[in-house]
């Protein structure tokens, strides 16, 4: 009697202990995450007169599970879960711009338009700019790029030493184009995020090395994200420069000609090549077209803003050289929906896993089902998920338990969560099993809590 009572007080401190534990962990809740359904859509004589128009699988899937809103013509309301999935996304560029010595700054949203009069480009971008002047009277665009912000930045200092070379500056901001006609959602908008980084170095070699190792960290983070992509050869456009490549994403959708060979690596855009080529300029061989949609560009731009601004590098011999520059820009928010444009299904979202907005969704049973005895399980095994360190803030827990569980993993797979757990019927034996799906794959399988808690322990978070 007497161990038999101090075996179960000895449970039930065990018990208390887990809670207390279990208590220090933020649960994710599905019932609290602002996620408001579509009855905008019905409401908006807007978007129904749009109808008619060509829409991409990404904004049809975004709209449909709650994830972004329209607020006006190409400038979109960015909810809970695509915010996590962006912040993700832009922890992967963060970490590749680092890593080729990138410092991260944060320019002003408002450009003089003094600067751009004096880059000619006030006039030479015109229309896509929006323009607006201050009380003073002076002009300003919203921001598209800021090569003579960046450029006058450095200029006015004076001279970069050649001991701070190569100067790789960075930022990743909202930027603003006057698109003639915003389509496709997140592809194609009038306010949307950009990474854009700007270099200096003192002589054409030493750009050059600066322009591949660039180039070479915008691959790892396509690669990164287990997207297949292409560089292509490209036009340098209103931007200018000496050299330019674009990267896409290979998609019917999309709005760049590429001309890929099958042969050696060459690719371009058509842009760039003559009209009626069909063979590699590079060995001859045959030239394939396909579509793709721009989600980075680079340009070696030589001396054109720096010349203009005075940016200068100071040699060993302390004279000043006019510094050779680049610029590369990464799409960030075209990028997260060209991502979902390539990788979801007519029916559900797929992104890509690193960047999913939470890794793990966990679905109790139903309130009044059989398996309701099965509840308390589920919130066990979803507080001891949280206490992996890497899955802390990764599992969300669809406590809607009015809902079915069919209707629930359905929207779970519309979400697009890479795991989903079921707490089914199978959690009622002993010892109880889950169904872990693989939303990728569509795999199924009955897993006991040591079994989901090893499987969880390698999934690839960022
Ligand atoms: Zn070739």
């Amino acid at each position: 009697m007497r161990t038999l009572l101090r075996s179960s007080l000895r449970h039930l401190a065990a018990r208390r202990a887990h809670y207390s534990d279990a208590s220090k962990v933020k649960r994710h809740l599905l019932s609290r995450i602002y996620q408001p359904g579509n009855r905008w859509m019905e409401n908006s004589p807007e978007i129904q007169a749009k109808s008619n128009e060509p829409s991409s699988k990404s904004q049809r899937l975004l709209y449909k599970a709650g994830l972004i809103r329209p607020a006006s013509p190409g400038c979109f309301h960015y909810l809970p879960h695509t915010v996590r999935s962006m912040e993700k996304l832009i922890l992967v560029i963060d970490r590749a711009m680092q890593e080729v010595g990138g410092q991260k700054i944060d320019m002003p949203t408002l450009c003089s338009a003094a600067l751009w009069r004096q880059s000619g480009r006030w006039d030479l971008v015109g229309t896509e700019l929006l323009c607006l002047t201050d009380r003073h009277n002076r002009e300003y665009c919203l921001g598209p790029t800021h090569e003579e912000a960046v450029t006058d930045l450095v200029g006015t200092e004076g001279g970069i030493s050649y001991k701070q070379l190569p100067l790789l500056l960075y930022q990743i901001t909202r930027k603003f184009r006057d698109e003639k006609r915003p389509c496709f959602g997140l592809l194609r908008g009038r306010e949307f995020y950009m990474k854009d980084m700007y270099t200096f170095d003192i002589n054409e070699e030493a750009a050059y090395q600066t322009y591949n190792n660039v180039c070479d960290a915008y691959s790892n983070i396509f690669s990164t994200l287990d997207l297949k992509h292409v560089k292509v050869q490209a036009d340098t456009g209103n931007i200018g420069g000496k050299m330019s490549h674009e990267f896409h994403l290979p998609a019917s959708i999309g709005e760049d000609r590429l001309l890929v060979c099958g042969t050696c690596d060459f690719a371009a855009n058509v842009e760039t090549l003559h009209p009626d080529e069909e063979n590699c300029p590079s060995c001859r061989g045959q030239l394939t077209e396909s579509k793709g949609i721009e989600i980075g560009h680079t340009f070696y731009l030589g001396t054109k803003y720096s010349h203009i601004f005075n940016a200068v590098c100071i040699d060993a011999e302390n004279k000043p050289v006019v510094a050779e520059m680049g610029c590369y820009g990464i799409g960030v928010s075209r990028l997260l929906a060209a991502s979902l444009e390539v990788l979801s299904t007519e029916e559900d979202l797929h992104w890509p896993n690193l960047i999913a907005p939470y890794q793990i969704c966990l679905i109790p049973p139903k309130k009044g089902s059989k398996e309701m005895a099965a509840s308390f399980v589920a919130e066990e095994l979803y507080d001891d998920i949280c206490t992996i360190p890497c899955m802390r803030n990764e599992a969300v827990l669809d406590d809607r338990v009015h809902l079915t569980i069919g209707k629930r993993v359905m929207e779970a797979h519309l979400l697009g969560y890479p795991y989903v757990i079921v707490i089914g019927k199978k959690a009622l034996e002993s010892p109880p099993m889950f169904e872990v799906q693989n939303h990728r794959t569509g795999e199924v399988q009955f897993l006991s809590k040591e079994g989901v808690l090893s499987f969880i322990q390698d999934v690839p978070v960022i």
